[in-house]
């Protein structure tokens, strides 16, 4: 059984740190204070008002992208990433939060807004449904996406597949790991409301498929509709997808496990499948890959909070990229896709690939 959140601050308080080997953030930074088991133990006495409550010393709580490679390798069943979360929740409650979340839930909400905008810019005004059988929700940071999935399911012979008509374009994933769980709890409750049409609504960003199927019901938001990664629902359709003939080149893409699609939700197959058959023979694989894999740098609020550690993670992903003299890194998360396109590299989105290779001749 997973341990409550005292018992996970004590294990991780005492316990030799085994898990110290696998943090993106003190791989990066080379910092024994940014170390799982050191914020853990951090927040540990913030609870037991045994540290100064001030917003230095509450810093290193915002030090993980809650990337989960730390509870891959705890034999405690320990999760440090989400009992951060917690931590800044508590920072942010006694005045202490992040000085760069300030304002966090008006800039979210500005943003899923706006996602939702975007996407009536691309999608055509019928693709919009009250309700349907299948809707996919806008996601943020990469409005194609809805336009590009919409074309694969077309493609595949899903037409039938709708755009969710709301106005959030965000399962509000920001909000939970900036630490302000209210905001997140009214963000869901709205984001619900607008659902409740539809029974099954496919999700893009793998951390809001993540915050939708347990962070909703862990907060007492019930959702109507079952949450699907884009992965999992084109999945299904694997029959339909046409095999590419050509055989791939030496230097073909990495694929890259976007965290919280990999370790939170355990889905590592589904995109794998679905690119065998745009690539024969599959895409490359780091060498550290599925439950191993390295995050992209891009999770737990970190591009606003660390934005330097974010950049330095982010280039120890690609390292590998690099030496391999490959270009191309396929990825199925808007975030890892904005995050693993630099330094001559391209990152594509799943759904690109696929609508690549399902275009008529
Ligand atoms: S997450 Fe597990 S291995 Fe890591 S410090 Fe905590 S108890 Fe120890
Ligand atoms: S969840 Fe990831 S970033 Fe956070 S402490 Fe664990 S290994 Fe480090």
């Amino acid at each position: 059984m997973m341990p409550d959140l005292d018992a996970s601050l004590t294990l991780c308080t005492y316990c030799p740190k085994l898990c110290r080997h696998t943090c993106p953030v003190s791989n990066a930074e080379a910092r024994e204070t940014v170390i799982p088991g050191a914020k853990m133990a951090t927040m540990r006495l913030a609870r037991l008002g045994k540290l100064e409550s001030d917003v230095e010393s509450t810093a290193s709580l915002y030090a993980c992208t809650g990337c989960g490679a730390c509870s891959e390798v705890c034999l405690h069943g320990v999760t440090p990433g989400r009992h951060l979360f917690t931590g800044r929740a508590d920072a942010e409650r006694t005045g202490h939060g992040h000085p760069a979340l300030a304002g966090l839930p008006d800039r979210v909400r500005a943003h899923a807004e706006a996602s939702a905008r975007a996407a009536r810019e691309v999608v055509p005004p019928h693709r919009f449904q009250p309700s349907a059988e299948v809707a996919l929700l806008p996601g943020c940071d990469d409005p194609e996406a809805t336009a590009t999935t919409l074309t694969v399911c077309d493609r595949i012979g899903a037409e039938y597949v709708g755009v969710a008509d709301v106005s959030l374009g965000c399962g509000g994933y920001p909000l939970l790991a900036g630490g302000f769980p209210d905001a997140f709890r009214l963000h869901a409750e709205a984001l619900a409301r607008q659902l409740q049409g539809y029974s099954r609504v496919v999700v893009p960003c793998p951390a809001c498929v993540w915050a939708m199927r347990v962070e909703y019901p862990a907060h007492g938001v019930p959702l109507r509709p079952e949450v699907l990664h884009t992965s999992e629902f084109l999945a299904q359709f694997i029959e339909r997808l046409p095999v590419a003939a050509a055989a791939r080149p030496a230097a073909a893409a990495f694929y890259h496990d976007p965290c919280y699609l990999g370790r939170q939700l355990g889905i590592y197959d589904a995109p794998r499948r679905l690119l065998e058959r745009a690539f024969p023979g599959g895409v490359r694989e780091f060498s550290r890959t599925r439950g191993e894999s390295e995050c992209s740098g891009g999770g737990g609020v970190l591009p606003l909070t660390m934005p330097a550690t974010a950049d330095a993670i982010t280039a120890r992903r690609l390292e590998e990229v690099h030496e391999a003299g490959a270009t191309e890194v396929i990825t199925a998360c808007a975030t890892c896709k904005r995050r693993l396109t630099r330094d001559g590299v391209t990152a594509r989105d799943l759904v690109d690939v696929l609508a690549e290779a399902t275009r008529p001749a």
